[in-house]
């Protein structure tokens, strides 16, 4: 079963159309990289799958359901941006379950679940502490356990580790791609890293203007560029 699927998805804003014809389907559980140069579209992109943006022409299916038109909050999905975006006067604790508490769910049930979320990420002893009290790693596994308390099925990650030191970025990069393994959902992740899209992605697909240049798996982009765009971006120092 796929995961997302997108039938010529197009995005313009006024008269520039950033995004033509993407066809894509994702497969249940992949890790799919959005790579590509900066302006080239992977966040819009991100952005009509979470339903945050909508759709200029083209369907989009979620789980075989056609979702083009939907609200987010008919979707199983969750974002984390390159700013986490974290309430800087709410607890750790406050912070993974508020989606919860939006959600009206029960206080017990609320804490079971906050709890859960953040044992995944090894936050348990942070949970009473502010996000000022964090490093920048702790505070992106808040935002990693707040999208991971509603179980969604798509979890779109945008650039998520873009403000993080080299050091702490390669070792989130495992903790990801670990979450990935052990929670068996389909992963979104935006760079313009190539290094991180091939140490990260199942497969990558690459963007430039608006337009695929590829899909492949990182060894297909390596070894066999379908353009020059493709081989001069993979060839650039990072
Ligand atoms: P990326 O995430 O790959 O850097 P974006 O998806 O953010 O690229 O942007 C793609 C293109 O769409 C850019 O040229 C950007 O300026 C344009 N764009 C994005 N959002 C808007 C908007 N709300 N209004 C007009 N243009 C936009
Ligand atoms: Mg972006």
């Amino acid at each position: 079963m796929s995961s997302v699927t997108l039938e010529g998805v197009e995005k313009s804003f006024g008269a520039v159309t950033v995004l033509k014809a993407i066809d894509l389907e994702i497969a249940d559980g992949e890790f799919l990289v959005l790579l590509g140069p900066s302006g080239c579209g992977k966040s819009t992109t991100m952005r009509m799958i979470a339903g945050l943006e909508t759709i200029s022409r083209g369907t989009m299916l979620m789980g075989g359901r056609d979702v083009t038109n939907t609200h987010p909050r008919e979707r199983n999905v969750a974002m984390v941006f390159q700013n986490y975006a974290l309430y800087p006067h709410m607890t750790v604790a406050d912070n993974i379950g508020y989606p919860l508490r939006v959600a009206k769910v029960e206080k017990a049930e609320r804490r079971r679940q906050v709890e859960a979320a953040a044992a995944r990420v090894d936050l348990e002893p942070y949970l009473k502490r502010y996000p000022r009290d964090l490093s920048g790693g702790q505070r992106q596994r808040v935002a990693l356990a707040r999208a991971l308390v509603r179980d969604p099925e798509v979890f779109l990650l945008d650039e998520p580790l873009s403000n993080l030191d080299a050091k702490l970025r390669v070792a989130m990069r495992a903790e990801i791609k670990h979450l990935h393994r052990t929670l068996g959902v389909t992963m979104i992740y935006v760079t313009h890293d190539q290094i991180e899209a091939m140490t990260l992605a199942d497969r990558v697909v690459l963007l430039s203007g608006g337009e695929i240049q590829q899909v492949g798996t990182p060894d297909d982009i390596y070894d066999d560029p379908e353009n020059l765009f493709v081989a001069g971006f993979i060839g650039s120092p990072p």
